[in-house]
């Protein structure tokens, strides 16, 4: 059975303030952690929740509480916060902080960011007349409000990001120290990538009869993914594509771009090629992206040509192959992308089509998944050159340009997960995280 699962924005009762600048974002459609998360915290759930960066936790979070302090909006108390999140690293303080601002750009909502590293200045102004949300890293925040200049005794919403990275960079201390400040009364919402025994009891001793909310479990989708890199040279990439095509077993494939030109021109040259297809992307209106899907979902167009954020939030059953017909300069959307394919255990593959120039990426994604994926050398257009590659510069993201949208977080400025100056390439970063899922 093929499902297809589109909710919209508007159906999940957020206020118009704050629908209003998510459509400027550009966001269409929920992402399955904000479709399955956003209700209940609507409702005043505690929320255990099981999701990575890239799955759009941010907002899962930041739009419900800021739908809350919208409806009942009251004047801060100097030095007191009504909302905290508390996240493990500065980069993240930051942006969870943008998230917040760009979000709720219509309300009148006061916010604020500390952390570490930097004079404290700037940051105990911002708190003596008192905020709606603070968004601070533990140890930052244990030292203002040991100086006096913040109190939690009136906090309503209290949020944990990366749960596991707070305790991989030994943080348990310091956020039991912030809990045991809370009034017992409160919001809880805990977000964590992964739920070893020590995050389960922590989240266990937060959380009150919570909603556990989980997206793809990455690791075991990427180990039941049949995958395969073929490396070829950048104006053999089309020809490629079309030979693969010739094989009728690929018949359902999800072929990702970094652009939505890029999608546009694929489309058109599969089309014409032969093989039905159509492109999905941010510049297309809702109902031709409907329309696409629905004409993959039933099966009158082999290939949905699509850009990462364009396929977020689509949910469809039986794709046979994932195609990235251009390499991501982010290692974690590669997970994201393959995970379109084997679906509730179902046998899907993946095929990276990789030119000398993305065959850094292409090492980052071995780094991130911790494999070697298999090289494809019996393709007509293999090139050893490049498959023997080695220490390749990585071209500067930014030289096909994005492929959507998304704020001050741009796409080209993977986070880093320790916080510290010079924490290395996002492949090192990412094979920290994952390794652990597996
Ligand atoms: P996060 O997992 O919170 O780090 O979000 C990853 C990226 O997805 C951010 O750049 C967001 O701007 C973007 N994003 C979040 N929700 C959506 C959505 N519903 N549609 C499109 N992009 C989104």
């Amino acid at each position: 059975m093929q499902t297809l699962t589109i909710a919209r924005f508007e159906d999940l009762a957020l206020a118009q303030p704050i629908q209003r600048a998510v459509a400027e974002e550009g966001y269409t459609t929920p992402t399955p952690i904000q479709q399955q998360a956003i209700p209940h915290l609507l409702e005043g759930r505690d929320l255990l929740g099981c999701a990575q960066t890239g799955t759009g936790k941010t907002a899962a979070f930041a739009l419900p509480i800021l739908h809350r302090l919208g409806l009942a909006h009251k004047k801060p108390t100097p030095r007191h916060t009504r909302v905290l999140v508390l996240v493990p690293t500065r980069e993240l303080a930051v942006q969870v902080h943008d998230s917040f601002r760009v979000y709720g750009k219509h309300l009148h909502i006061k916010t604020a960011v500390v952390y570490g590293g930097v004079g404290q200045g700037t940051q105990v102004r911002s708190l003596q007349t008192g905020v709606d949300i603070l968004v601070a890293t533990p140890g930052r925040l244990l030292d203002l409000i040991d100086q006096g200049y913040l109190r939690l005794d009136t906090l309503e919403v209290f949020v944990l990001d990366e749960a596991d990275r707070m305790l991989d960079m030994g943080f348990i201390q310091p956020i039991r120290q912030v809990i045991e400040m809370l009034p017992p009364r409160r919001h809880n919402l805990f977000f964590s990538a992964t739920m070893p025994p020590p995050i389960q009891k922590l989240a266990g001793s937060m959380l009150v009869n919570p909603v556990r909310v989980e997206v793809t479990p990455v690791a075991s989708t990427v180990e039941i993914i049949d995958q395969s890199v073929m490396y070829v040279e950048h104006d053999r990439k089309r020809d490629l594509l079309v030979k693969l095509f010739q094989d009728k077993s690929l018949s359902r494939v999800i072929v990702f771009t970094r652009t939505k030109h890029g999608a546009n021109r694929v489309a058109e040259m599969l089309d014409k090629s032969g093989t039905p297809a159509d492109a999905i992307h941010g510049n297309k209106s809702q109902s031709a992206r409907q329309r696409a899907l629905e004409n993959f979902r039933v099966g009158k167009i082999r290939a949905l040509v699509a850009t990462d954020l364009a396929a977020r939030g689509i949910d469809v059953d039986g794709v046979t192959h994932v195609i990235n017909f251009e390499i991501p300069n982010e290692s974690e959307s590669y997970v994201h992308r393959i995970g379109r394919t084997a679906r509730a255990g179902a046998s899907g593959k993946a095929i990276s089509l990789c030119d000398d120039e993305e065959r850094a990426y292409m090492k980052d994604i071995e780094r991130l998944i911790n494999k070697k994926i298999r090289v494809d050398e019996s393709q007509p257009y293999h090139s050893d050159r490049i498959a023997n590659l080695t220490n390749t510069p990585r071209p500067a993201p930014a030289r096909k340009g994005g492929g959507g949208h998304g704020h001050a977080r741009g796409k080209n400025h993977p986070r880093s997960s320790n916080g510290r100056a010079g924490s290395g390439s996002s492949g090192n970063r990412s094979s920290r995280n994952l390794g652990r899922r597996r």
